[in-house]
């Protein structure tokens, strides 16, 4: 039957990239990535493994998703997923990014005309945030900002660290390994479970450059368990003159009294830290960057170290982080504080559009911060093999899938993307009632 022969019905390349959406793809990508890919998109159609008619749109969505990462709706529950990004940017923040994409006034004076320090909005805003500390430093990350300190200020000599914090915080990244492979040496003091001031003091040589305390941010310690405080540690830092660096991990400028266990950078600079290190994209809401913050000479010191230059940020990163500090709110601070009620609310507003049920979802801080904090919510609940096929639309909606069921967890969906998520699931049943076989036939 040679009419039925896929082969014979493989559009014509002209006709294809006459199309007014491959044309207008063609300006942006350019014409040979777009020929290229309709060729493979054709031999697809040879294959039998694509309808003809679907051609157009399979080569755009192919180009499309080349070019960028998918974007999610975070119906996961966990604020700071690690694997969809961290945290979602403030608006401010995206506004911020959008203007800082072409040439800006990141390192030089526009008054005055000459170069001036780099990112310095960001670190004035850093400085209204957190009073306590004398001065900034943005870099890349946490780990960057940790392994700079440490690089600077105890290169060839011993760092003390407590055995209860030698921590992994994710994908095999091990806190001592960083610390060995900046050169320092690690002198652990203490056991696992407790660690006293005094294993500290006994340990000072005249090997000693720093005192380092980790937040162990990914787990907890129960039962017998005891750590020096940052207190005692200052006042062994000053009396022997060894400056005290404390990585809070999560980067909660000031207290939040529903993250009791969640140390922030003011407390720690006030009962008496040299410098804190944390990242941006954590709990502080931002984007990806690591933060110093403390004893103006000492982050002088951390900045003027050579390897500065091959871990600063970027003035993408430094525009958006200064609009989140700028802020009066963001998507991860509203997500920690969303009350239940309004959780509810907006859950039975997806189930009724939806026809689902309505249940309880444990929500979680996620990234590494706050461990074993519940956060009570509400989520809609929707049959097991949903999860699958809403990861794999556009945009792609990632649930929890727990109990033999999908959960979308709105803590953490915006309101203003419901109706993607309300349109994606609806995409979903509808697959799903086609006969197996009959997409796009
Ligand atoms: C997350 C974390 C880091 C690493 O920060 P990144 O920004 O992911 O590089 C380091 N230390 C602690 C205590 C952390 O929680």
């Amino acid at each position: 039957m040679p009419t039925t022969d896929p082969r014979r019905r493989v559009p014509r390349t002209d006709a294809v990239l006459a199309d007014p959406l491959l044309a207008d793809l063609q300006s942006t990508v350019g014409r040979d990535r777009v020929r290229e890919a309709v060729r493979e998109g054709q031999e697809q159609v040879r294959r039998g493994d694509l309808p003809p008619e679907l051609l157009v749109t399979s080569v755009a969505d192919e180009l499309r998703r080349r070019s960028r990462h998918t974007e999610v709706l975070n119906a996961t529950g966990v604020v700071l997923h690690t694997n969809l990004g961290r945290a979602q940017l403030a608006p401010a923040a995206v506004e911020a990014l959008v203007a800082s994409a072409g040439c800006t006034d990141v390192e030089l004076d526009l008054a005055t005309g000459v170069r001036a320090r780099r990112g310095r909005r960001t670190l004035d805003a850093l400085a209204r945030a957190v009073p306590a500390a004398g001065g900034a430093l943005v870099v890349n990350n946490g780990a960057a900002a940790l392994s700079l300190v440490l690089t600077s200020l105890a290169q060839g000599r011993e760092v003390l660290v407590s055995r209860g914090e030698m921590v992994e915080i994710g994908d095999g990244f091990r806190l001592p390994d960083l610390i060995e492979s900046t050169g320092v040496r690690l002198r652990e003091v203490g056991t696992t479970n407790r660690t006293r001031l005094a294993d500290y003091a006994d340990a000072v040589t005249e090997r000693t450059a720093a005192i380092l305390k980790v937040h162990p941010s990914n787990f907890r310690v129960e039962g017998f368990t005891s750590e020096a405080t940052v207190a005692e540690l200052a006042g062994l830092s000053r009396e022997r003159e060894l400056p005290l660096v404390v990585d809070i991990g999560s980067g909660l400028p000031r207290p939040d009294p529903v993250l009791p266990g969640e140390p922030d950078a003011a407390t720690t600079l006030a009962a008496g830290a040299t410098l804190v290190t944390c990242s941006g994209d954590k709990l502080l809401g931002g984007p990806q960057a690591g933060i110093v913050l403390g004893a103006a000479d000492v982050v002088e010191r951390v900045r003027r170290h050579p390897l500065q230059r091959a871990f600063r940020a970027d003035k993408l990163t430094l525009a958006a982080l200064a609009a989140t500090l700028g802020s009066a709110t963001n998507p991860t601070h509203e997500a920690v504080h969303a009350s239940s009620d309004v959780l509810r609310d907006r859950a039975e507003g997806l189930g009724r559009r939806l026809g689902a049920e309505v249940v309880p979802s444990v929500g979680r801080v996620g990234g590494g911060s706050a461990p074993g904090l519940d956060l009570p919510g509400w989520a809609v609940a929707l049959p097991e093999l949903y999860a699958e096929r809403l990861r794999l639309g556009s945009p792609a909606v990632v649930a929890r899938v727990e109990g033999g069921r999908t959960l979308l967890d709105v803590r953490c969906l915006p309101q203003a993307r419901l109706d993607d998520v309300v349109e994606a699931v609806l995409a979903v049943r509808e697959q799903l009632a086609e006969p197996e076989g009959a997409s796009g036939a």
